[in-house]
């Protein structure tokens, strides 16, 4: 295989989407729509693969009051459905997930036409909707509630959780479908309706998940029309949501800039808020790692989707002792790794999602090479076999392919550009001495995801994941930074937002709580002793005026 340059397959995109689309249901769901996917055009989206440049799809965008309408079918629905007891409501996220244990080959590799990664991360993307699936099912059957001790005779006291309203769900381009299945499989077993607004980059997955959901629900019967929705479209279809009172919990998936405009808008009126934003991990490698695993999960963790995953590694802190050892060996790993159509077989590393992304990439190895920095990578790979034509052909509309190869950034400190989050395979790699100084050196970045530590050494294993150790929502020992499971809660601190998603106790954030007091006696003794006693009034009215303690 080329190292140099990409070779792609001579496929048209356009055919196989069409055909994937079709096989999918979603050309059923459109002809027979039924206002779940809000369709009244204002507007036309284009959609490009990634692997070409091509456009691939044109798809209308909502007008905003069929996205308003759809809101309100939403809040519709799921006045309905709060009523349907929890272990029937996992009966429909069970049939998705048997939908899509069905539809996981085309649908996996949807997510490979349309954001350009590599066919195994398509698949295993679907896998992860799958597992949720299957953790909300059980959940159906386990939402639960504390008793807690009342301090008064002949009461009982406790926590009841119900539906909470409509979630708004903004998803990010690089998991296009992964992050809807975890708030959506736990929302609906919650009681709660769905509407989403994927990005507008990555529209197609969307829909045929929409699709799907659509097949689930008609075999399940019962399902209030509208419960799930979605609303194709840029940002401003996103802040419908953020501004609609009828949006009881948002959770947002993208950069911290995207949340820093959504989080004072919804704080502005006290909506609940689950924000998933930027991060910056990384991992700190002691002089007792176990340096053949090491560099197989440093692989992953840092060129897995081509760099644009939020728990993507992106600065790697090293003990001085095996610095040359390891760098050495990952220089080998990134001049050799293979960058390419991400369909064929042996990919590791597909495109960049678009120009943007190249131009940030670009300019982030410019200023740190202006640093001092010493790179390995970070060029544009050319395109060029049979299907350099049909990448010809987009260019010629305007459009174009970014291949890179990763790059490799050894810096003597952490300036700012390894501070900020640049959504591209670079990793700054860093020397350290002592346990605490890479330590502060790993929380000195003002996000927060994931972490990790490849160590033998217990002490230094345990400090890490300690109170004084790493401050992210993730922390792990002896693996990568990314590739969560879904039965943990997911998500991170600072300017990552501090939303948790998936597992664990995440349910929670989807529900409201009720404190619930019960006196089954014949008094009434009053919380912390207060003494409230009212005399009878004259012909068996009571005055009201309080009794002086
Ligand atoms: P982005 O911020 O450009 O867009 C994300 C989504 O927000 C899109 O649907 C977009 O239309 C919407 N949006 C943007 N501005 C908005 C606004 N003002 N109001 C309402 N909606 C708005 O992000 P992206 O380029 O699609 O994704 C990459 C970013 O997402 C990275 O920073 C990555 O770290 C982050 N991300 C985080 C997580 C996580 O779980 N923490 C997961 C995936 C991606």
């Amino acid at each position: 295989m080329a190292l140099n340059t990409v070779v792609l397959e001579e496929v048209s995109l356009r055919e196989e989407v069409r055909s994937l689309l079709a096989r999918l249901g979603v050309e059923e769901m459109l002809a027979n729509s039924s206002g779940s996917v809000a369709q009244s055009a204002s507007a036309e989206l284009q959609v490009h693969s990634p692997i070409t440049g091509e456009v691939i799809a044109r798809l209308p965008q909502p007008s905003e009051s069929a996205a308003q309408e759809a809101i309100e079918a939403a809040h519709r629905a799921f006045l309905v459905w709060r009523n349907v007891p929890p272990p029937r409501r996992g009966e429909l996220v069970r049939a998705l997930g048997e939908e899509l244990r069905s539809g996981a080959a085309e649908l996996g590799r949807l997510v490979t036409l349309e954001t350009g990664k590599i066919l195994s991360e398509g698949l295993g993307e679907v896998q992860e909707m799958i597992d949720i699936c299957s953790l909300a099912v059980g959940l159906s059957r386990q939402l639960e509630g504390r008793t807690i001790a009342s301090e008064r005779a002949d009461h009982r006291m406790m926590e009841t959780w119900h539906p909470l309203g409509v979630v708004g769900v903004i998803s990010a381009f690089n998991f296009p479908v992964a992050v809807w299945s975890w708030n959506a499989a736990l929302a609906l077993v919650c009681g709660d309706a769905v509407v989403w607004k994927p990005s507008e980059k990555v529209p197609l997955t969307a829909l045929a998940v929409q699709a799907l959901f659509l097949r689930a629900a008609a075999k399940v019967g019962g399902v209030p029309e509208g419960l799930c929705a979605v609303l194709l479209g840029g940002p401003r279809l996103g802040e419908l949501l953020v501004d609609s009172p009828r949006i009881a919990l948002l959770s947002a998936t993208g950069s911290t800039a995207m949340g820093r405009a959504v989080g004072p808008r919804l704080a502005r009126r006290f909506a609940r808020a689950l924000l998933e934003l930027g991060g910056n991990n990384a991992a700190i490698v002691c002089p007792s790692a176990d340096l053949d695993l090491t560099l197989r999960a440093v692989a992953f963790a840092a060129l897995g989707t081509a760099g644009q995953r939020c728990t993507t590694l992106r600065r790697l802190i090293v003990q001085e002792s095996v610095y040359e050892d390891l760098i050495s060996r990952l220089q080998q790993v990134y001049r050799s790794v293979v960058v390419g159509d991400p369909r064929a077989a042996g990919t590791l590393v597909g495109p960049l999602i678009d120009e943007r992304s190249f131009a940030a990439m670009q300019a982030a190895l410019e200023e740190a090479r202006s640093a001092g920095a010493t790179i390995t990578g970070g060029e544009r790979v050319p395109v060029a076999g049979a299907g350099g034509a049909l990448r010809h052909a987009a260019r010629q509309a305007g459009y174009d392919a970014f291949y890179v190869r990763p790059a490799l950034v050894e810096v003597a400190a952490q300036i700012p550009v390894v501070k900020r989050e640049t959504f591209a395979p670079i990793l700054y790699v860093l020397k350290y001495r002592e346990l605490e100084e890479a330590i502060a050196l790993h929380n000195d970045v003002s996000q927060g995801l994931s972490s990790s530590i490849f160590t033998l050494n217990m002490r230094e294993a345990e400090r890490f994941l300690s109170a004084s150790g790493s401050d992210c929502g993730i922390a792990n020992v002896n693996i990568g930074t990314s590739g969560a499971e879904i039965g943990g809660a997911f998500g991170g601190e600072k300017e990552t937002g501090g939303g948790r998603e998936s597992g664990s106790d995440a349910w929670k954030q989807y529900m409201r709580r009720a404190t619930n007091t019960i006196n089954y006696g014949t008094r009434l003794p009053l919380a912390q002793g207060v003494s409230f006693e009212i005399e009878p009034a004259e012909g068996g009215a009571t005055n009201g005026s309080p009794k002086p303690e």
